[in-house]
């Protein structure tokens, strides 16, 4: 039966050569019964270590974790119903399919035909019951990594980790196995915690996103939530594709007014929507997909360098006259070439503000009626999942 993962204050350090090393910075997290989450950051972040954790492989160094209403923090692996997938596909390449799928169950006893009955119900699922007498030698990367999914099914788990396990298939079979992955998921009544440091993945798949830096959270929440209202620039920045511009903007704050502007647009909002730790200077956050070349309600000369088709739409990947990089997805290419400049504009309700530390102090929204946010709170975040 799927259970609900909780972690409190997890910490994980690691001793080598007499330095210590921080992997995991007191996280916190709940992944409801029956969810999917993702664990998603730049590499080192901490997402495998954290993954380990929850399959019993390292015993957090501080913290708690709890499976439903059990303290599994020092229990070990096998005690914890937990199966896990890794990121290089572990078959044993002189056993057929069926074997290495039923391996985990003979080693605990389990009589020849409940393990068959399982595994062809696995296979089923998996959509591998013509491969069940051939050799993992045999199979292709995507069947292979079917065949380690099988093993972890078989164990009808309640709580299924998967590190990375599309890491090292082509990008068509990715995006096949990513919906089989959500069917399979819709089948189970399993909790799927899932490690990927692509971004796509984590997007399309989760109902919750955890984004991790160097170890601590940066936000957990669903994905349309990290989209449209990133708890900071870093998350602006990791989530969507591709990467949110940010531009550096001046603040003169006046009596009733105060304006966030750069050489080319000014654009005005309520003093008192501006926190007051802001003085001079602000960074601006525009997605790539609401810049607009010619419309918007606030406009910037961007000269282009490369145009990148993609089919119904175009990246134009360009630089401001200071520098900065523009990236601008759009139909509307017409007239727009290398070295040529265009004016590129956005409306107020799609910038994000962030502060010098780069939290977001206010979202478009807000920017649009004037209403300032506070600031954001990691526990009310995971609260307003709703999962
Ligand atoms: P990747 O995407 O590259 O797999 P990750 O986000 O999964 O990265 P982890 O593997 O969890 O990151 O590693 C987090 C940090 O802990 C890294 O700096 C890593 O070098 C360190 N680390 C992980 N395992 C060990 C270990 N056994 N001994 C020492 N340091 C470790």
């Amino acid at each position: 039966m799927a259970t609900p993962i909780h972690l409190e204050d997890v910490r994980k350090e690691f001793s080598t050569l007499g330095e210590t090393h921080l992997a995991v910075d007191d996280l916190s997290l709940d992944v409801p019964a029956g969810s999917f989450a993702t664990l998603v950051g730049p590499s080192g972040c901490g997402k495998t270590t954290t993954l380990r954790m929850l399959a019993g492989l390292e015993i957090p160094t501080a913290g708690r974790i709890r499976f439903g209403e059990t303290d599994v923090t020092d229990l070990p692996p096998q005690e914890r119903n937990a199966a896990m997938v890794f990121q290089s596909i572990a078959l044993y390449p002189h056993m057929t399919v069926r074997d290495n799928i039923g391996y985990g169950l003979k080693v605990q006893g389990v009589p020849e035909s409940e393990r068959n009955e399982r595994i062809d119900d696995a296979a089923g699922t998996l959509q591998i019951t013509d491969q069940l007498a051939k050799m993992p030698g045999e199979l292709s990367g995507g069947q292979q990594q079917r065949v380690a999914l099988g093993s972890a099914l078989v164990q009808d788990p309640d709580i299924l980790l998967l590190d990375e396990p599309m890491s090292d298939l082509d990008a068509q079979l990715k995006a096949e196995l990513r919906v089989e992955i959500q069917h399979l998921h819709a089948e189970l009544d399993t909790t799927v915690v899932y490690v990927t440091h692509d971004q796509t993945e984590a997007m399309t798949m989760s109902d919750q996103v955890v984004l991790l830096r160097e170890g601590r959270l940066a936000q957990a929440d669903p994905p349309q939530t990290l989209f449209d209202r990133p708890a900071s620039e870093y998350v602006a920045r990791f989530i969507g594709t591709p990467s949110t511009n940010v531009l550096s903007c001046a603040v003169e704050r006046g009596e009733t007014e105060a304006t966030i502007a750069t050489g080319e647009f000014e654009l005005s909002v309520p003093a008192d929507a501006l926190p007051s730790s802001i003085d001079e200077s602000v960074r601006l956050g525009i997605r790539p997909q609401y810049l607009h070349p010619g419309g918007g309600e606030h406009r910037f000369e961007v000269t282009v360098e490369v145009v990148e088709p993609l089919g119904t739409e175009s990246v134009i990947h360009g630089r401001t006259g200071d520098g900065t990089r523009v990236d601008v997805v759009t139909s509307e290419t017409a007239g727009v070439a290398p070295n040529e400049t265009v004016t590129v504009g956005f409306d107020r309700e799609h910038a994000f503000v962030f502060d010098r530390e780069g939290e977001t102090v206010l979202f478009g929204a807000e920017l649009a009626t004037g209403d300032a946010r506070e600031p954001y709170d990691r526990t009310e975040s995971q609260s307003r999942s709703t999962l």
